[in-house]
């Protein structure tokens, strides 16, 4: 994984993204093909103190709304099921979610066991579980993995030929 510093340009790119200014910014952790952010590394608490304990926000739209179309195939209740049959893909899932704890509580400790995306008794949000695995490497979040390997549109669809 690498971090990169946010740099101005990508504030304003950013706030563009998501149709405001972004809160608790700490360091892009992936860029889509086209070069903007996709994905933010946030700090576990917003600038007044509220916890924020979703550490891997995506941010561009094109790959937002990639992702939303998937999820309404129905995919995560399968990854749910799967995870009861699947001891590998349990285990897989957990370290995902240990993994995502450690490095969030070694930022600022929430004092909650709670991540992102239903991790890891459940998948709820595809949105999070990809951004995990592109702010990683592959193998760090089996269904981050496999909802990234399902989108059909994206990195050479249409996100990439914008900024
Ligand atoms: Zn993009």
């Amino acid at each position: 994984m690498t971090l990169e510093p946010v740099t101005a340009d990508d504030r304003a790119v950013i706030a563009t993204q998501l149709g405001r200014e972004p809160r608790a910014l700490r360091a892009i952790a992936a860029r889509c093909p086209s070069g903007h952010p996709a994905v933010v590394q946030t700090n576990p608490r917003l600038e007044d103190g509220t916890p924020f304990p979703t550490l891997y926000y995506l941010t561009c739209p094109r790959l937002a709304a990639a992702i939303s179309t998937l999820e309404t195939t129905g995919v995560m209740k399968d990854m749910t099921e799967r995870l009861s049959s699947d001891p590998d893909l349990a285990e897989a899932y957990q370290r995902a979610h240990e993994s995502y704890l450690a490095e969030r509580d070694a930022l600022d400790p929430l004092g909650t066991q709670v991540t992102a995306g239903g991790m890891p008794g459940r998948v709820k949000c595809l949105h999070a579980l990809v951004a995990h695995s592109l702010a990683t490497t592959p193998g760090h979040n089996p269904f981050g993995d496999e909802a990234l390997a399902l989108l059909t549109s994206w990195p050479t669809g249409d996100c990439a030929a914008v900024d």
